[in-house]
């Protein structure tokens, strides 16, 4: 952590601990990544949201070649990747006080490009695998021509912090005894049942798509 990511509003919510940063980064599905793109006189933020895959403390990212985003990353602009998880919404007796209880990492850096062929193919397996774990053994390998049309970028987690809210409303004490409904509505990811297409109608779905799940504290499996 440094200037740049310490947290300014409500420190006591910062997480400093890198297991706990990990954890919600291989729980996300979805990183918000944000750069300013563009040059002079157009440059303007942009925010587009990706998949990502964490690898030991690196983030990887991936697209086409011919993505903006991914052109300006790898040409030396910083980027911001920011990935959330909603746990609940917390409805307190007063609107100020409603709040989400939430997991969130942002991550600050330069990333670079994987040019090194063998090196793209596990990062691919990578990305697939954080989404799917144990899908890339069941499906064929990369073409060549499929990873020379992917751009891979890897940005370092030296730079990162996460915050974290938990717990129910904080009404202010006059208000305890307004008679409005309080406390948390949990969220989570729903998953709903695999629906196979015309190839594979008849199958049995495999372990690994029948019992996909995310969670806290999930690997992969639904409870039960
Ligand atoms: C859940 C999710 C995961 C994704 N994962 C990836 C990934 O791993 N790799 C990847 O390359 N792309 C991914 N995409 C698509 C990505 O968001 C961009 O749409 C894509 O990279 C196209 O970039 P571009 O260079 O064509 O667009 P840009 O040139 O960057 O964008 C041009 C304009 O298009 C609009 N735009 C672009 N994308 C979106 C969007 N998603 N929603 C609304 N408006 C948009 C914006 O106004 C933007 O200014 C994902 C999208 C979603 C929703």
């Amino acid at each position: 952590m440094n200037a740049k990511t310490q947290l300014n509003r409500k420190p006591s919510r910062a997480v400093f601990d890198r297991n706990g940063i990990y954890a919600v980064l291989d729980e996300g599905l979805v990183a918000h990544v944000g750069l300013i793109a563009g040059d002079t006189p157009d440059v303007h933020p942009i925010v587009i949201p990706m998949l990502y895959a964490r690898d030991g403390d690196m983030l990887l990212l991936h697209g086409s070649p011919a993505s903006r985003l991914l052109r300006n990353a790898k040409g030396g602009r910083d980027v911001c990747v920011t990935v959330t998880l909603l746990d609940a919404l917390v409805l307190a007796r007063s609107g100020l006080h409603h709040s989400m209880n939430y997991r969130s990492v942002v991550v600050m850096g330069c990333a670079s490009e994987i040019t090194d062929p063998d090196a793209k193919v596990a990062a691919l397996d990578r990305l697939v695998e954080h989404t799917v774990p144990g899908r890339s053994k069941q499906i064929r390998p990369a073409h060549d021509k499929e990873v020379k049309a992917t751009t891979v970028l890897i940005l370092s987690l030296d730079e990162c912090s996460m915050k974290v809210r938990t717990g129910g409303p904080i009404d202010d004490l006059d208000d305890l005894d307004e008679p409005s409904w309080a406390g948390l509505v949990p969220l989570g990811v729903f998953i709903g049942e695999p629906e196979p297409d015309e190839g594979s109608t008849g199958d049995p779905v495999p372990g690994h798509v029948a019992f996909w799940s995310r969670g806290p504290g999930q690997v992969n499996g639904r409870a039960g």
